[in-house]
């Protein structure tokens, strides 16, 4: 069974969510928990968030995939930023818990001048410091793979293990339930990860330098631009530079093939919804 979904709108609530996902043939999705510029969240509608888990539960959705908001940069340069940020992760993870047992996608963030290494250590201190308040929390956090455009971090693999391996350092806990990653195809082609002519062996080193069994989601994009190009700008499926056929291979990859893949591609209710036609159609059930 394939489980994928797309980004969509939280203004109306979880119940809606889930009602466009099923109108879209979609078993999960991902939503941004504010507005991605930031700013406050809607409170919780607790009779809202428990029907969309009977029902998440009844059409047997993947796991969801909350998504933090752009303007958070957990490595800033300054220290009310970071605190910003801060508050922002331990409030939106405070609210998941009326979801429980999903996902917390977000950006590492952008050393913004300071350098790789030292955006890697506040991203990393920022992280052992939200899990360790949020101790008895059922998300997984997950940090994104990045394109690596302007100062951005996680770009490389090495990167993004130094994140994890940093982060359960400072917590001195195994984090192998806690946290993890999420893929976005678009991001590790324009960050240099050639998937069109060497699928399995970008996923190799992945393997290798990160561990995929810390893989738990994929933003399934394609690309506006060529590999190595550090812009992030999604394409829709098929009309980009990653193409169609290995976004094929993706899905059906036996290593990811079992992981919920969402779609952030430049579109809206009926494009997503024959994406994800496309994509089923494509799907190979074993
Ligand atoms: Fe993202
Ligand atoms: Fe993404
Ligand atoms: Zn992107």
């Amino acid at each position: 069974m394939l489980h994928i979904g797309c980004h969509e709108s939280s203004s109306k609530g979880y119940v809606a969510m889930g009602k466009e996902a099923l109108q879209l043939n979609a078993n999960t999705f991902a939503f941004f928990t504010r507005n991605p510029r930031g700013g406050t969240a809607k409170p919780i509608n607790p009779t809202d968030t428990a029907e969309f888990c009977a029902m998440a539960k009844k059409h047997n959705f993947a796991k969801i995939i909350a998504h933090a908001p752009y303007t958070l940069n957990p490595c800033a340069a300054k220290p009310k930023l970071r605190e910003f940020a801060l508050n922002t992760l331990l409030d939106d993870i405070s609210r998941l818990e009326y979801t429980p047992g999903n996902y917390y996608n977000l950006h590492p963030g952008s050393h913004v001048g300071q350098g790789a290494d030292i955006g890697i250590e506040l991203t990393s201190e920022m992280l052992a410091a939200v899990i360790t308040k949020c101790e008895k929390s059922s998300t997984v956090i997950l940090i994104e793979t990045m394109a690596g455009k302007g100062s951005e971090i996680g770009r490389t693999f090495e990167e993004i293990s130094a994140i994890l391996d940093k982060t359960e350092k400072k917590y001195a806990k195994s984090l192998s339930d806690t946290l993890g990653v999420c893929l976005d195809t678009c991001h590790i082609w324009d960050g240099g990860y050639d998937i069109v002519n060497d699928l399995d062996g970008v996923l190799a080193q992945f393997d290798k330098v990160v561990g995929l069994s810390r893989l738990k989601a994929v933003h399934l994009n394609d690309s506006m631009n060529p590999l190595n190009s550090h812009k992030d700008r999604h394409a829709k499926i098929g009309e980009g530079e990653i193409g169609l056929e290995t976004l094929v291979k993706v899905i059906n990859h036996p290593k990811l093939r079992d992981l919920p893949f969402i779609l952030e591609t430049p579109n809206e209710h009926d494009g997503y919804k024959q994406e994800i036609e496309l994509l089923r159609s494509h799907f190979v059930d074993s």
